[in-house]
Order: C-alpha cells, then sequence, then structure tokens
C-alpha cells in the first residue's frame, strides 16, 4: 500500500483511494456512468445466458434436462434484466457494487447446476468460467475488491463441483492454478483501469479546485478595486463626491457649454454657524449633522445633479442644464427644505441652515477656481447679510 497523506492518494492494491471520503466522493462522481456501464454489461449478460440455451437444446431435445436448465437461464436473466431496470432508475445501485456482486454469486450458483445437469460438458465449462472470471473484472463495473471475492467463490465452487463429480486431486490443483491465471489477468487489469480514471478524478478536482481559488482571488481583488475606486472618489464621512472627482465631472460639464452652449449652474453651500454646532454638541454630533444634510441635498436634488464635498462644512452643487433664475429657484427650495429639516442627534433636535452662493458657468470661465471665487465673493455677501438665504452672483 502506497503511503501518502494527500487525500487524493490511492492504494494501488485495491484500485482505489485511500482516504474513505474521497473514494466515496468519486464514487458519487462518476456513479451515472458506472449505472450505465452495468445496465448494459447486465443486459448483454442476461442476452448471452439465454442464448447459450440453444447449445442446450442441440444437446439435450425436449427433455427435462434441458427444461431445468432453460428455466434457470431464463430466471437468470429476469433477475439480472429486473436488476438492471432497477440500476437504470437508480444510479446510487451502482455505487459501492454490493448489488451486483450479490447478482454474480448468483450467476455463479446458477451456473454451477449445468455441471450437474450436463456433466458431459464439463470442460466447456471450465472455459466458459475462464470467460466469466475475466468478464468479472473487465466488462461488469465493480469494486476490484469485490471482484475478488466473487472471483474465488467462482474458483473454488467450480472445484467442489467437479470434486463431486469425482475429479481427484491432482486434476483439482491443477484447475486451481488454471483458474487462477484469468483471475490475475483481470485484477491487475481491472486494478489499472481503476487507478487510471481515479488519477483523472484526482487531476480533475486539482483543476476544479485552482480554479475556485482563483475565482475567489478575481473577486477579492474586483471588491478591492471598487473599494479603492471608491476611496479614490469620494468622501468617506458623507459618501459624497470627493474634490478630485466633482472637478473631473465638471471639466466634463464645462465642455458641453463650451462646445453646445448648454447652460450649467454651480452653487457653495456653507453651513451657518457650524462651529457652534462642535463647541456646543460636540464633533461626532457634528459629522452626523453633515452626514444628513448630504443626504438630504442628493435626496433633493435631480438624479443628474452633482454634489460634492468642498471641504469642512461646504458643498459644492453642480446642476447641469439649468441657467441661473433656474438655480436659484432650485437652491431656494433646498435651503427653505433644509430650514425645515431639524436633525435628531442622541435626545437633541438641531436646527441647521446654510447660506448659498450661486452662479453660472459660461465660457469664459478657465477653471472651476475662476467659477468657485466668484461664488465665494456672493457666500460672503449672504454671510454678511445675516446667513440663511441664497445670494446670485
Ligand atoms: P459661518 O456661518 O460663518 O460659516 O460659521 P461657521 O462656524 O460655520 O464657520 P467656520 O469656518 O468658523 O467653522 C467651520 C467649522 O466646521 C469649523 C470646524 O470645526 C467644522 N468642521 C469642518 N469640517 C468638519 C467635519 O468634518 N466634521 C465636523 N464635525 N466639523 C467640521
Ligand atoms: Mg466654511
Ligand atoms: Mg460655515
Amino acid at each position: 500500500m502506497t503511503k501518502h497523506t494527500d487525500h487524493f492518494a490511492l492504494s494501488v492494491w485495491r484500485g482505489e483511494f485511500l482516504s474513505k471520503h474521497t473514494e466515496s466522493d468519486y464514487r458519487e462522481h462518476v456513479k451515472e456512468v458506472t449505472a450505465r456501464h452495468l445496465v448494459v454489461a447486465l443486459r448483454v449478460w442476461a442476452f448471452l445466458l439465454v442464448a447459450f440455451g440453444w447449445l442446450d437444446f442441440m444437446a439435450l431435445g425436449h427433455s427435462d434436462g434441458f427444461y431445468h436448465l432453460m428455466g434457470s437461464r431464463l430466471l437468470s436473466a429476469f433477475f439480472l434484466l429486473s436488476f438492471s431496470v432497477m440500476v437504470k432508475y437508480r444510479s446510487d445501485l451502482a455505487k459501492d457494487g454490493v448489488g451486483v456482486s450479490i447478482l454474480e454469486v448468483l450467476g455463479f450458483l446458477l451456473f454451477f447446476i449445468i455441471y450437474f445437469v450436463r456433466p458431459d460438458i464439463v470442460s466447456w465449462n471450465i472455459g466458459v468460467t475462464v470467460i466469466i472470471l475475466i468478464s468479472l473484472y473487465i466488462f461488469i463495473p465493480n469494486r476490484v475488491v469485490h471482484s475478488n471475492i466473487v472471483a474465488f467463490f467462482g474458483i473454488f465452487g467450480t472445484l467442489y463441483c467437479l470434486f463431486l463429480l469425482g475429479a481427484e486431486p491432482p486434476t483439482l490443483v491443477a484447475l486451481f492454478f488454471i483458474l487462477c491465471f484469468p483471475t490475475i489477468v483481470g485484477y491487475f487489469a481491472a486494478t489499472r483501469l481503476n487507478l487510471a480514471s481515479r488519477q483523472q478524478y484526482a487531476l480533475f478536482m486539482e483543476t476544479v479546485q485552482v480554479n475556485q481559488s482563483l475565482q475567489a482571488e478575481i473577486k477579492r481583488r474586483e471588491a478591492l478595486e471598487v473599494e479603492l475606486k471608491l476611496q479614490a472618489t469620494t468622501d468617506p464621512l458623507t459618501g459624497l463626491l470627493n474634490r478630485r472627482q466633482y472637478e473631473n465631472l465638471f471639466s466634463r460639464e464645462q465642455e458641453r457649454v463650451k462646445r453646445h452652449g448648454s447652460k450649467l449652474s454651480l452653487c457653495v453651500a456653507d453651513l451657518d454657524h457650524f462651529k457652534r454646532v462642535n463647541d456646543e454638541h460636540g464633533h461626532d454630533a457634528g459629522d452626523q449633522v453633515l452626514k444628513h444634510i448630504s443626504d438630504l441635498f442628493v435626496d433633493t436634488l435631480r438624479h443628474t445633479d452633482i454634489v460634492g464635498r468642498f471641504g469642512g462644512e461646504e458643498f459644492i452643487l453642480l446642476l447641469p442644464d439649468t441657467d441661473l433664475d433656474n438655480a436659484l429657484t432650485v437652491i431656494s427650495r433646498l435651503r427653505e427644505k433644509l430650514q425645515a429639516s431639524p436633525v435628531n442627534v442622541g435626545d437633541k433636535v438641531l436646527q441647521v441652515t446654510a447660506t448659498f452662493a450661486v452662479t453660472e458657468v459660461v465660457a469664459e470661465d478657465a477653471t472651476i477656481e475662476d467659477v468657485i471665487r466668484r461664488a465665494d465673493k456672493a457666500l460672503y455677501q449672504g454671510k454678511e447679510a445675516g446667513r440663511n438665504q441664497v445670494v446670485a452672483s
């Protein structure tokens, strides 16, 4: 027996995996194919059994002996065909080889009857036994260990029948060796075949495992990529676009303004007296307020509008396809909504307002900084004029 620690290690003598678990997985994996082979083998076996009845008839004619033999042949064929139908619909029956082994033993028992009904063809029967022994290993799919048991049952049964028919011990010993020969040939052929298909299965499973770990690795990397992309493009606290990302989007929208003359408005929103929120309720409360307000902006504005965090408690709102008048209407509504949406922080309810500066982007604006500078001036005016208002520039 080969000593291996991995679960695909094989027992050379048994022609099976050393690990019971792997062996049972393997048989489960091949059970459909095994069942198909077994069905064919059982049907051929049944056919040959009945077909050889013709030779009995030639030798015995209409006699009791013939009818006994034919009866046993037909009975065996009936069992074989019944079992083949069961295997066809329940491939599990082909999995461990117990059913087929029992059938093989019964087959031998019925075969032994021929020795007594037709002692005239003993040598012919021995020839058939040789073929049966080889078939046990090669033609009928079964586990090698089971085939060995059935083969030795067949050999010793045959020798016992011949002993009862008066064969001398030297003849029996010679016959034993003669019958061992096809058994050994069949055993080695079956073992090689079993080992080869298990090696193939092991390779297949290893490929499947490598594939699975590759798939898992690909998924992990994809998730990492998404995460990295998110980190590179969004602000971690609010989930809003970060400066780099909304600047990119601004450039894209600005291109449309220059090329197609479409309208684009930009708004800078700065929370009023936000320092007080932090001072009076703590930084965490301030963070919750920022999160609440960013959600409110995203939910209130259009799907196509771009909301970014400019930094601290300031936000940038980009409104594509919107001129200054429309932007003022939209932003005024946003201001009112903010004013009407107090934030619950713990057991406190905080009233937060913001000052909004709105400006329209024109073809002459070279960069976003030009636009923000203009908006900032308006923002300053709004703060000076008492905050919580929308100022145009
Ligand atoms: P004004 O109405 O003039 O804008 O007053 P303000 O207090 O909002 O303005 P100021 O610029 O003096 O203070 C902004 C405050 O925003 C200061 C800072 O503690 C707070 N802040 C900036 N970023 C964050 C943040 O990520 N989380 C929290 N909790 N606070 C922040
Ligand atoms: Mg500020
Ligand atoms: Mg502020």
